[in-house]
């Protein structure tokens, strides 16, 4: 995206106060693109939009997207997050998961209808289940259980790439749909039982980090700089999708924690629990489509990525000034 044009003059942003809302929010306002925000705080606070509510063109609509969706004046882009995203979150509120995905898209695929902006649909990984191919390319159609507890999500958004694709092939809306694999960094809730979070708090706080099974099931972690970026880069591109965003490095989740018990110094030792229930025993994305159609990869390693997380984790738990993070 060039940084003194702005491609788009003003863009909504579903799901804007979350976690990869906020940093998306500000990336936009600062090429230069007004950003209306809509959030019902379901999975976030409005402690959240304190540094974004202050900027030049940002403003905030609390409202559900699951109802009628109307935003006054002209709108060029709708990126569309609203949902609960983490495993947690998911399992606590599964019905508004559903609505999320499927009257949410549809209001917000609405809006572009009206409105004529291009519409781009943050779908997931886990589209993809627990796959039978590794890594996984777009057009590998995924392993996912339709009614285990996870089918709220995996499902959601699977129905959402559909409602999204049937929008474009009537013509009515100009689509693109993102696939993102894990993502990271600071501005994460430390309660939000995703992986980073769950092992920087323990490893900071000196407990034992909790892996489930043998810890052998792989993740590949992206920063979420570059998963922002990727968003863009399929935002400004004419492309439908879905185009995965993720980062190939991938380890095992015993080897995650034991990266981050070693970036923090801490003493923590390791604690295997249970593997819960269709949780994927790979997860790796394949981005030769996203490289060769938006000359996009990830530019951020996991040494200094997870190192800089650490600290704002560090910071978030009052551990700043004791805490010596190893880059
Ligand atoms: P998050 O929980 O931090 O943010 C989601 C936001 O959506 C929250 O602010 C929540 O209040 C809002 N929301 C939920 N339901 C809503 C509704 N009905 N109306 C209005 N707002 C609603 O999650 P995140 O990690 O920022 O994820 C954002 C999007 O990216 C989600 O759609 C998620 O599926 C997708 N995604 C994220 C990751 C990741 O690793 N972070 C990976 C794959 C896909």
């Amino acid at each position: 995206m060039p940084e003194n044009r702005p491609v788009w003059a003003r863009a909504v942003v579903t799901g804007g106060a979350g976690f990869l809302g906020r940093h998306l929010c500000r990336r936009l306002l600062a090429a230069g693109t007004a950003v209306v925000c809509v959030d019902n705080l379901l999975t976030s606070s409005r402690a959240n939009l304190t540094g974004l509510r202050t900027e030049p063109g940002f403003s905030f609509s609390q409202a559900d997207v699951s109802e009628r969706l109307d935003i006054d004046g002209a709108v060029d882009l709708i990126v569309h997050l609203a949902s609960p995203a983490s495993p947690i979150d998911y399992h606590r509120h599964p019905l508004a998961t559903l609505t999320a995905g499927s009257a949410g898209t549809q209001n917000a695929l609405d809006l572009a209808a009206r409105t004529g902006a291009r519409f781009v649909l943050t779908s997931t990984s886990e589209v993809y289940g627990d796959p039978a191919v590794s890594p996984q390319p777009e057009h590998y159609w995924g392993n996912v259980n339709p009614v285990g507890p996870r089918s709220v999500y995996d499902e959601a958004k699977r129905f959402a790439e559909a409602l999204t694709m049937a929008y474009r092939r009537a013509g009515t809306v100009d689509t693109g749909i993102v696939r993102i694999f894990n993502t990271y960094g600071p501005g994460m809730r430390l309660d939000d039982g995703r992986i980073v979070p769950t092992f920087a708090c323990q490893a900071l706080r000196g407990e034992p980090l909790t892996v489930t099974g043998d810890g052998s099931q792989t993740r590949s972690l992206c920063h979420v700089d570059d998963t922002v970026r990727g968003i863009l880069a399929v935002a400004a591109s004419d492309r439908p999708g879905p185009v995965n965003i993720g980062n190939p490095d991938e380890a095992s989740v015993l080897e995650i924690a034991q990266r981050i018990i070693a970036l923090t110094g801490s003493a923590s030792g390791i604690k295997h629990i249970p593997f819960p229930e269709d949780d994927p025993m790979t997860r790796c994305p394949d981005i030769t489509l996203a490289r060769q159609q938006l000359g996009w990869e990830p530019r951020i390693g996991w040494r200094d990525g997870l190192a800089e997380t650490l600290k704002w984790f560090a910071a978030q738990l009052g551990l700043a000034s004791g805490l010596e993070v190893s880059a």
